[in-house]
């Protein structure tokens, strides 16, 4: 155990405990239970550090908050008294309240954990996935652009580039996010199989074994859920604004397998239009002018093919096992069938690149022209084989991470394109950010949608996760599937009537 941290009040610990760990790289850190205290003796005794942090009012309108960081020591390494004052308005909203105090509350710790380390995080206290959606929240109490960067930088200690980033991307997005209405929703389809699985994978996918009979029996389930619960829906008025096949690589399907998938999902549309339709191409080995054809011809007006890195020697390393070549070939391939709207995914910190691969890397893109660009930064995650082989994969430092997302962000002004979506993982490199670019007018509503978590998202198919969202109380419900594919299968008919009993009971 390195870092403990106690929170009497028992308030805010995910958030809080996500904030100390960028303080202290490779230690763990762990939270004392709010109310008792607990945990094993030992634990505590072997702590490096322990964070206290408290509040308490001292009249109706202010909080004193104390900050305290201990060592072995006697004396504390830290210790900081503060108080602030709640405004009245925010005072009789108790949301606002206390999105308010977890705000200062982060702020106090920030400031002491920066002074204390030497480490001052770009996205300042803002530790969550959903910056954007703090942004949002500002702008829907009447913010202006210009306060909501203060707010940013002095309250979140976000900062100035990162900050100018979120305002504009929010900006960019939100003529979609606020056209949404209860009756409008997307859909997420997922298939589970890839052709190989990525160095760096940690998603629900298994490599596509053509001598099983697996994905038949998966495509089965699939289409029953899907059928089902669309059925409800329309029954019921409700329309759908985007579709987004996604994986995996639904393109490592054969032929009559993305015919039947393509057909399935045509039928159960009935004629219905929908705004944008996308499928994830991911690997360009995975395609040709067939794949490419069926997908047009069932309305498909949005794909994405993905290299990740223009750098052969990278991708041999990473185990895509396609060419550079074979992803220019996509990209020509997908003009020549008449895809106008296409998006490539890159990956900043891919192990052994620098500045100078995502230099390659970029140039090659922008002779592509796609109309999205998506900048991932390199997450390390559990379920990943890179997580387990980080000797033989040395990641790029963090300033290396950052170097490599100016070059894109050099790269992407100069194709004169815009943010339109923003999010942040768990164990990213630098801790820095994907952000999904696009020329104007081609954003992808799904992506901003599945952010934002202001429309519902009904999820189908093994390790998609249903989002049903309650305007009224502005909450998120989350309907998971089952992640693995034979237990998605066997629970089918759970699963379908569980999603039948939603349905029945919000409309
Ligand atoms: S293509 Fe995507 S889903 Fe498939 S193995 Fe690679 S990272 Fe995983």
């Amino acid at each position: 155990m390195n870092v403990v941290i106690h929170l009497p009040n028992g308030e805010f610990g995910h958030e809080i405990w996500e904030l100390t760990r960028i303080f202290f790289p490779g230690r763990e850190a762990k939270v004392l239970h709010p109310i008792t205290g607990d945990m094993a003796a030992q634990d505590c005794l072997a702590a490096d550090f322990l964070l206290t942090v408290w509040y308490s009012y001292v009249n109706d309108y202010e909080i004193e908050v104390h900050t305290k960081l201990e060592n072995k020591t006697d004396k504390p390494l830290k210790y900081n008294i503060h108080r602030f004052s709640i405004n009245e308005h925010i005072k009789k909203q108790p949301i606002k309240e206390k999105r308010e105090i977890k705000k200062i509350l982060g702020r106090c710790i920030y400031d002491a954990l920066a002074e204390h380390t030497g480490i001052y995080p770009s996205w300042g206290t803002l530790t969550g996935v959903r910056p954007l959606k703090v942004v949002h929240n500002l702008m829907d109490d009447g913010f202006d652009d210009m306060e909501v960067l203060d707010i940013l930088t002095s309250g979140y200690r976000v900062k100035r580039d990162k900050a100018e980033l979120l305002t504009g991307t929010a900006g960019n997005q939100r003529h979609i996010l606020v056209e949404n209405s209860d009756d409008m929703v997307s859909l997420y389809i997922h298939i589970p199989f890839c052709p190989t699985r990525c160095l760096y994978c940690s998603f629900p996918s298994v490599v596509l074994d053509r001598k099983s009979d697996i994905a038949d029996k998966y495509l089965d389930c699939l289409i029953m859920e899907l059928d089902q619960a669309v059925n409800e829906l329309v029954q019921r008025g409700i329309m759908i604004q985007s579709i987004y096949i996604g994986g995996g690589t639904p393109t490592a399907l054969t032929y009559s397998q993305l015919e039947r998938l393509m057909g399935a999902v045509d039928l159960v549309m009935d004629g219905r239009k929908i705004k944008e339709y996308t499928v994830e191409c991911g690997r360009p080995d995975s395609l040709d002018l067939d794949k490419l054809s069926i997908l047009k011809a069932f309305g498909v007006n949005r794909i994405s093919i993905n290299p990740q890195t223009m750098n052969q020697e990278t991708l041999d390393k990473i185990g895509r096992k396609h060419t550079v070549q074979q992803v220019i070939s996509g990209i020509n391939m997908a003009r020549y069938i008449g895809f106008d709207c296409i998006n490539m995914d890159v990956i900043a910190g891919l192990p052994g690149e620098n500045a100078e691969h995502m230099e390659k890397t970029m140039a090659s893109l922008a002779s592509l022209n796609p109309e999205n660009i998506t900048v991932h930064t390199l997450a390390v995650k559990r379920a990943s084989r890179l997580k387990k082989s980080l000797e033989e994969y040395p990641l790029a430092g963090d300033d290396t991470a950052e170097e490599m997302l100016r070059v894109c962000h050099r790269w992407i002004k100069e194709m004169d394109m815009i943010p339109y979506y923003l999010y942040r993982q768990k164990y990213m490199v630098g801790n820095l950010e994907n952000v999904g670019y696009s020329r104007r007018g081609k954003e992808c509503i799904y992506n901003i949608q599945m952010m934002g978590e202001k429309q519902t998202i009904w999820g189908f198919g093994a390790g998609a996760v249903s989002k049903i969202y309650y305007s009224s109380e502005d909450r998120i419900q989350r309907l998971p599937n089952a992640k693995d594919i034979n237990e998605y299968i066997n629970r089918i008919q759970g699963t379908i009537h569980r999603k039948k009993a939603i349905i029945d009971s919000m409309l």
